[in-house]
């Protein structure tokens, strides 16, 4: 019963690996299987982008000292990102 012909990766997948991606640890294989569903998928892209824009938050404030109000707004970001993946899903 499946109503659209998507992607064979799973969304679920790809969101396993997508923090191994950003870490350039991916094989080019599995690296261009997940580059092609962030490009077809939404949410996963939206994923992908939080994901990356944690861990550069997190590198900085490693280096520098990291303010609340910093973390406030990624835990902003991480919830709206969660609501729009749950909208998506159904
Ligand atoms: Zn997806």
């Amino acid at each position: 019963m499946s109503h659209h012909e998507h992607d064979s990766t799973d969304c679920s997948k790809v969101i396993h690996q997508i923090l191994t991606f950003i870490d350039n640890e991916l094989d080019d294989a599995d690296c261009s299987v997940i580059q092609k569903h962030l490009d077809e998928c939404g949410p996963c892209l939206a994923r992908y982008d939080l994901e990356r824009t944690v861990k550069s938050l997190v590198a900085r404030s490693c280096s520098e000292k990291a303010p609340e109000e910093l973390r406030e707004k990624v835990m902003v970001r991480i919830r709206q990102v969660q609501v729009t993946i749950t909208e998506s899903e159904g």
